[in-house]
Protein backbone atom coordinates (compact mmCIF):
# COMPACT_ATOMS: atom_id res chain seq x y z
CA UNK A 1 0.00 0.00 0.00
CA UNK A 2 1.34 3.36 -0.98
CA UNK A 3 1.42 6.60 1.35
CA UNK A 4 -1.84 8.55 -0.26
CA UNK A 5 -3.70 5.38 1.10
CA UNK A 6 -2.86 6.58 4.20
CA UNK A 7 -3.34 10.40 3.41
CA UNK A 8 -6.77 9.05 2.72
CA UNK A 9 -7.41 7.54 5.82
CA UNK A 10 -6.15 10.37 7.91
CA UNK A 11 -8.82 12.95 6.14
CA UNK A 12 -11.75 10.45 6.70
CA UNK A 13 -14.11 11.38 9.06
CA UNK A 14 -15.01 8.76 12.03
CA UNK A 15 -18.42 9.23 11.95
CA UNK A 16 -19.94 8.66 15.87
CA UNK A 17 -20.67 4.76 16.57
CA UNK A 18 -20.09 2.08 19.65
CA UNK A 19 -16.41 2.12 20.36
CA UNK A 20 -13.59 0.33 22.63
CA UNK A 21 -10.01 1.29 22.87
CA UNK A 22 -6.80 0.02 24.31
CA UNK A 23 -7.33 2.31 26.94
CA UNK A 24 -10.38 0.56 27.79
CA UNK A 25 -9.34 -2.90 27.43
CA UNK A 26 -6.42 -2.28 29.39
CA UNK A 27 -8.39 -0.59 32.47
CA UNK A 28 -10.64 -3.47 32.29
CA UNK A 29 -8.31 -5.98 32.08
CA UNK A 30 -6.42 -4.34 34.93
CA UNK A 31 -9.77 -4.02 37.32
CA UNK A 32 -13.04 -4.74 35.95
CA UNK A 33 -14.40 -2.49 38.97
CA UNK A 34 -12.38 0.75 37.73
CA UNK A 35 -13.68 0.13 34.11
CA UNK A 36 -17.07 -0.10 35.66
CA UNK A 37 -16.35 3.28 37.61
CA UNK A 38 -14.69 4.87 34.64
CA UNK A 39 -16.78 3.78 31.27
CA UNK A 40 -20.12 2.37 33.08
CA UNK A 41 -21.58 4.64 35.83
CA UNK A 42 -19.32 7.19 35.25
CA UNK A 43 -18.28 7.84 38.94
CA UNK A 44 -16.46 11.49 39.54
CA UNK A 45 -12.56 11.22 39.88
CA UNK A 46 -12.04 11.45 43.82
CA UNK A 47 -8.23 11.66 43.25
CA UNK A 48 -6.08 12.57 40.26
CA UNK A 49 -2.35 10.65 40.04
CA UNK A 50 -0.06 13.58 38.55
CA UNK A 51 1.44 11.16 35.77
CA UNK A 52 -1.86 12.31 33.42
CA UNK A 53 -1.21 15.88 33.19
CA UNK A 54 2.52 15.16 32.81
CA UNK A 55 1.75 12.44 30.32
CA UNK A 56 -0.05 14.89 28.65
CA UNK A 57 2.66 17.75 28.81
CA UNK A 58 5.42 15.06 27.42
CA UNK A 59 2.62 14.15 24.48
CA UNK A 60 1.78 17.48 23.56
CA UNK A 61 5.62 18.90 23.70
CA UNK A 62 6.96 15.67 21.22
CA UNK A 63 3.76 16.48 18.96
CA UNK A 64 5.04 19.91 18.28
CA UNK A 65 7.76 19.05 17.80
CA UNK A 66 7.23 16.07 15.03
CA UNK A 67 4.27 18.52 13.70
CA UNK A 68 7.42 20.85 13.09
CA UNK A 69 9.81 18.40 11.67
CA UNK A 70 6.93 16.95 8.84
CA UNK A 71 5.53 20.47 8.24
CA UNK A 72 8.60 22.45 7.62
CA UNK A 73 11.51 20.01 8.07
CA UNK A 74 12.97 21.98 11.02
CA UNK A 75 13.84 21.16 14.09
CA UNK A 76 12.30 23.28 17.29
CA UNK A 77 14.07 24.84 19.45
CA UNK A 78 14.38 23.20 22.95
CA UNK A 79 12.92 25.98 24.33
CA UNK A 80 10.26 26.13 22.48
CA UNK A 81 9.78 22.41 23.48
CA UNK A 82 10.21 22.90 27.25
CA UNK A 83 7.95 26.22 27.14
CA UNK A 84 5.15 23.65 25.39
CA UNK A 85 5.83 21.45 27.91
CA UNK A 86 5.47 23.69 31.69
CA UNK A 87 2.51 25.31 29.70
CA UNK A 88 0.63 22.00 29.00
CA UNK A 89 1.97 20.96 32.71
CA UNK A 90 0.72 24.04 34.35
CA UNK A 91 -2.55 24.29 32.84
CA UNK A 92 -3.19 20.65 33.84
CA UNK A 93 -2.84 21.08 37.23
CA UNK A 94 -4.72 24.56 37.61
CA UNK A 95 -7.44 23.08 36.05
CA UNK A 96 -7.49 20.10 37.88
CA UNK A 97 -10.04 20.70 40.91
CA UNK A 98 -9.42 17.51 42.92
CA UNK A 99 -6.01 15.93 44.78
CA UNK A 100 -2.91 15.07 42.58
CA UNK A 101 -1.33 12.05 44.11
CA UNK A 102 3.00 11.32 43.75
CA UNK A 103 4.65 8.93 44.77
CA UNK A 104 6.91 8.66 47.42
CA UNK A 105 9.34 11.55 47.44
CA UNK A 106 7.54 12.78 44.19
CA UNK A 107 6.12 16.39 44.26
CA UNK A 108 5.36 19.58 41.68
CA UNK A 109 8.76 21.19 41.54
CA UNK A 110 10.32 17.60 41.01
CA UNK A 111 7.98 16.37 38.81
CA UNK A 112 8.41 20.01 36.70
CA UNK A 113 11.81 19.39 36.52
CA UNK A 114 12.04 15.51 35.54
CA UNK A 115 9.56 16.58 32.46
CA UNK A 116 12.28 19.19 30.98
CA UNK A 117 15.25 17.21 31.60
CA UNK A 118 13.08 14.22 29.69
CA UNK A 119 12.10 17.25 26.60
CA UNK A 120 16.18 17.75 26.71
CA UNK A 121 16.85 14.47 26.40
CA UNK A 122 14.50 13.50 23.62
CA UNK A 123 15.09 16.99 21.62
CA UNK A 124 18.42 15.84 21.79
CA UNK A 125 18.46 11.84 20.57
CA UNK A 126 14.93 11.92 18.85
CA UNK A 127 15.45 11.69 15.00
CA UNK A 128 12.45 9.90 13.76
CA UNK A 129 12.52 8.43 9.89
CA UNK A 130 10.12 9.72 6.87
CA UNK A 131 7.17 11.33 9.15
CA UNK A 132 3.88 10.49 7.64
CA UNK A 133 1.76 11.32 9.97
CA UNK A 134 1.08 12.51 13.82
CA UNK A 135 -1.65 11.83 15.94
CA UNK A 136 -3.47 9.28 13.72
CA UNK A 137 -6.71 8.08 14.78
CA UNK A 138 -7.63 4.98 13.23
CA UNK A 139 -10.87 3.16 13.45
CA UNK A 140 -11.26 -0.60 12.72
CA UNK A 141 -13.64 -3.36 12.47
CA UNK A 142 -13.26 -6.67 14.39
CA UNK A 143 -14.98 -9.70 14.00
CA UNK A 144 -17.70 -11.03 16.06
CA UNK A 145 -16.44 -14.92 17.14
CA UNK A 146 -18.52 -15.60 19.81
CA UNK A 147 -22.18 -15.41 17.41
CA UNK A 148 -20.28 -16.27 14.29
CA UNK A 149 -20.22 -14.20 11.22
CA UNK A 150 -19.72 -10.53 10.71
CA UNK A 151 -18.57 -8.38 12.58
CA UNK A 152 -18.74 -6.59 16.44
CA UNK A 153 -21.20 -3.74 16.76
CA UNK A 154 -18.56 -1.97 18.68
CA UNK A 155 -15.01 -0.97 16.97
CA UNK A 156 -11.87 -0.66 17.95
CA UNK A 157 -10.78 3.05 18.09
CA UNK A 158 -7.18 4.91 18.92
CA UNK A 159 -4.98 7.37 17.55
CA UNK A 160 -1.34 6.59 16.58
CA UNK A 161 0.95 9.20 18.05
CA UNK A 162 3.20 8.98 15.67
CA UNK A 163 3.59 6.80 11.81
CA UNK A 164 6.77 6.58 10.44
CA UNK A 165 7.96 5.32 7.32
CA UNK A 166 11.63 3.63 5.65
CA UNK A 167 12.64 4.94 2.68
CA UNK A 168 11.51 1.86 0.80
CA UNK A 169 7.80 3.30 2.32
CA UNK A 170 7.73 0.50 5.11
CA UNK A 171 5.20 2.00 7.78
CA UNK A 172 6.16 1.73 11.34
CA UNK A 173 3.55 2.85 13.87
CA UNK A 174 5.45 4.37 17.09
CA UNK A 175 4.09 5.34 20.59
CA UNK A 176 5.84 7.15 22.85
CA UNK A 177 6.23 6.02 26.69
CA UNK A 178 7.45 7.57 29.68
CA UNK A 179 8.83 4.88 32.17
CA UNK A 180 10.42 4.39 35.66
CA UNK A 181 11.76 0.96 34.19
CA UNK A 182 13.19 -0.15 30.96
CA UNK A 183 10.98 -3.20 29.19
CA UNK A 184 11.00 -6.32 29.98
CA UNK A 185 11.56 -8.72 27.03
CA UNK A 186 8.36 -10.37 28.41
CA UNK A 187 6.60 -7.19 28.28
CA UNK A 188 8.02 -6.59 24.98
CA UNK A 189 6.70 -10.19 23.88
CA UNK A 190 3.31 -9.58 25.17
CA UNK A 191 2.48 -5.89 25.48
CA UNK A 192 -0.95 -5.56 24.55
CA UNK A 193 -1.10 -1.68 22.95
CA UNK A 194 1.58 -2.96 20.24
CA UNK A 195 -0.66 -6.12 19.20
CA UNK A 196 -3.60 -3.43 18.71
CA UNK A 197 -1.77 -1.14 16.51
CA UNK A 198 -0.03 -3.89 14.03
CA UNK A 199 -3.97 -5.16 13.82
CA UNK A 200 -5.22 -1.71 13.38
CA UNK A 201 -2.31 -1.26 10.38
CA UNK A 202 -2.86 -4.83 9.02
CA UNK A 203 -6.81 -3.60 8.86
CA UNK A 204 -6.07 -0.42 7.38
CA UNK A 205 -3.81 -2.40 4.50
CA UNK A 206 -0.88 -0.24 5.24
CA UNK A 207 1.11 -2.32 7.72
CA UNK A 208 4.63 -3.15 7.14
CA UNK A 209 4.20 -6.92 6.01
CA UNK A 210 0.64 -7.90 4.60
CA UNK A 211 -0.46 -9.15 8.01
CA UNK A 212 2.06 -7.18 10.79
CA UNK A 213 3.10 -3.83 11.23
CA UNK A 214 6.86 -2.89 12.73
CA UNK A 215 5.55 -0.64 16.40
CA UNK A 216 8.31 1.12 18.35
CA UNK A 217 8.28 2.23 21.73
CA UNK A 218 9.80 5.44 22.23
CA UNK A 219 10.60 5.56 25.76
CA UNK A 220 11.54 8.76 28.24
CA UNK A 221 13.22 6.66 30.92
CA UNK A 222 12.51 8.73 34.58
CA UNK A 223 15.28 7.21 35.97
CA UNK A 224 17.75 8.83 37.54
CA UNK A 225 20.02 9.86 35.03
CA UNK A 226 17.19 9.77 32.38
CA UNK A 227 17.11 8.45 28.77
CA UNK A 228 15.50 7.96 25.55
CA UNK A 229 15.53 4.07 24.46
CA UNK A 230 13.56 2.55 21.52
CA UNK A 231 12.55 -0.70 21.55
CA UNK A 232 11.22 -2.66 17.99
CA UNK A 233 8.44 -4.93 18.14
CA UNK A 234 6.36 -7.31 15.96
CA UNK A 235 3.03 -9.29 15.72
CA UNK A 236 2.02 -12.10 13.73
CA UNK A 237 -1.10 -13.13 12.65
CA UNK A 238 -1.54 -15.52 15.70
CA UNK A 239 -1.34 -12.63 17.66
CA UNK A 240 -4.21 -10.72 15.94
CA UNK A 241 -6.17 -13.75 16.51
CA UNK A 242 -5.58 -13.67 20.20
CA UNK A 243 -6.12 -10.14 20.40
CA UNK A 244 -9.74 -10.47 18.66
CA UNK A 245 -10.34 -13.66 20.96
CA UNK A 246 -10.00 -11.21 23.99
CA UNK A 247 -11.55 -8.01 22.91
CA UNK A 248 -15.11 -10.88 21.82
CA UNK A 249 -14.80 -12.12 25.49
CA UNK A 250 -14.10 -8.78 27.61
CA UNK A 251 -17.19 -7.15 25.80
CA UNK A 252 -19.39 -10.15 26.41
CA UNK A 253 -18.16 -9.54 30.18
CA UNK A 254 -19.34 -5.91 29.69
CA UNK A 255 -22.41 -6.70 28.03
CA UNK A 256 -23.30 -9.37 31.14
CA UNK A 257 -22.09 -6.30 33.99
CA UNK A 258 -19.26 -8.72 35.17
CA UNK A 259 -17.45 -6.06 37.40
CA UNK A 260 -15.60 -7.55 40.12
CA UNK A 261 -12.63 -5.89 42.59
CA UNK A 262 -9.38 -6.70 41.25
CA UNK A 263 -7.31 -5.41 44.50
CA UNK A 264 -3.68 -4.88 43.94
CA UNK A 265 -0.74 -2.43 42.91
CA UNK A 266 -3.27 -0.57 40.67
CA UNK A 267 -5.48 0.12 44.13
CA UNK A 268 -2.41 2.65 45.03
CA UNK A 269 -4.02 5.72 43.14
CA UNK A 270 -7.36 4.09 41.97
CA UNK A 271 -9.06 7.35 41.53
CA UNK A 272 -12.33 5.49 42.75
CA UNK A 273 -10.91 4.23 46.06
CA UNK A 274 -13.35 5.65 47.67
CA UNK A 275 -16.04 4.28 45.97
CA UNK A 276 -15.02 1.40 45.68
CA UNK A 277 -14.08 0.10 49.09
CA UNK A 278 -17.50 1.80 51.03
CA UNK A 279 -19.84 -0.23 48.61
S1 LIG B 1 -9.63 0.57 44.32
FE1 LIG B 1 -8.67 -1.26 43.43
S2 LIG B 1 -10.31 -2.77 43.32
FE2 LIG B 1 -11.29 -0.76 43.61
S3 LIG B 1 -11.77 -0.02 41.55
FE3 LIG B 1 -9.78 0.79 42.11
S4 LIG B 1 -8.29 -0.66 41.27
FE4 LIG B 1 -10.27 -1.69 41.37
Amino acid sequence: MTLSVVKQTKERKIEPHLHFSYSQLSTYLICPMKYAHQYVWATPWETKPVALPFGKAIHKAVEMFYKKLKAEEEIISVDELIATFEAVFTTEIDKTDIEITFKNGEDLKSIRQQGIELIKIFHSQARPQKIVAVEFPFSVKAPDIINGGGDLPVRLEGVFDLVESDSEGNYAVVELKTSGQRFSSLRLEHDLQATVYSYAMAKMKVATSENSCLVRYDVLLKTKKPEFVQYFVSRTELDHQRLVHLINHVLKAIENRIFYRQTGWQCGDCQFKKACFSS
